[in-house]
């Protein structure tokens, strides 16, 4: 699928009352409920692009995979604002530094490159040593739960991974980016399907691109859909041809497309 990119920005410290902006911008804030499913990486908080919405309720854990569950998704399915609106994203993130490593961040206050997303990286490098081996849940270590889970996931799509020919490290971490990606937001749209929603709801999935030091983070959108009675209505293209007019009219000059 075509994974156009929207452009994110850094974070800016949210306002807490609406002095600082307009009433009708603060009202529909306050009507929208958020909810995110990426990785709990600090560099996520900070990079994410900004939205002045309630929350968001956060339902990920390691690499984006929402470890909340239904507990965490029935709580949220409650917090919806009366006559206000869900919006809902989910996804895996992956660093990219400024000279074109993938798999890599430098992070705010540092000098040299890290791996972002960590957790994934180290699922991969066992991968490759073919240290992981088939384990049930129950087996799991309790102190560190989220990545084993996130292991078995990986060595579940061992060969579409690890990939054929020599290695390529950047080539196989896109590659268990996506793998994360698909299980991920096949995860939380069963998850979706276990809840009502009174108020309109729609999920977003998408791969989150960490960028070097505090130049924020991008989208790179897979999937939007609305959820509907417990069924998930796709409507990627009507939102991508949607943003596409957006973005252009912002590249324009007109700097509030998106209001
Ligand atoms: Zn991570």
């Amino acid at each position: 699928m075509s994974a156009p990119t929207t452009p994110g920005r850094s974070r800016r410290p949210i306002s807490s009352g609406p002095s600082s902006a307009s009433r009708s911008e603060s009202w529909a804030s306050a009507s929208i409920a958020s909810l995110t499913s990426v990785c709990s990486d600090d560099l996520n908080s900070i990079q994410f692009p900004e939205a002045r919405m309630i929350g968001p309720f956060i339902l990920g854990g390691l690499d984006g995979y929402p470890f909340v569950g239904k507990t965490g998704i029935g709580a949220f399915s409650h917090h919806v604002p009366e006559g206000g609106a869900a919006l809902m994203f989910v996804g895996p993130h992956v660093g990219i530094t400024d000279d074109g490593q993938v798999g890599k961040v430098v992070r705010p206050g540092q000098t040299r490159p890290s791996d972002c997303c960590g957790a994934a990286s180290a699922a991969l490098r066992k991968l490759e040593a073919g240290r992981i081996t088939p384990k049930e849940p129950a087996c799991y270590d309790p102190d560190d739960y989220q990545q084993e889970a996130l292991e078995q996931l990986v060595l579940r799509h061992a060969g579409e991974i690890l990939g054929p020919g020599k290695p390529d490290e950047a080539r196989r971490f896109v590659r268990m980016t996506e793998v994360i990606y698909r299980e991920a937001e096949a995860a939380f749209f069963r998850l979706l399907k276990t809840v009502d929603f009174e108020a309109p709801a729609f999920a977003f999935g998408g791969i989150l691109i960490n960028r070097d030091g505090d130049a924020g983070a991008s989208i790179a959108l897979h999937r939007a859909a609305r959820v509907d009675n417990k069924q998930l209505v796709d409507m990627t293209a009507e939102f991508t041809e949607w943003s596409e007019a957006k973005f252009k009219e912002i590249e324009a000059g007109k700097a509030d497309a998106l209001r």
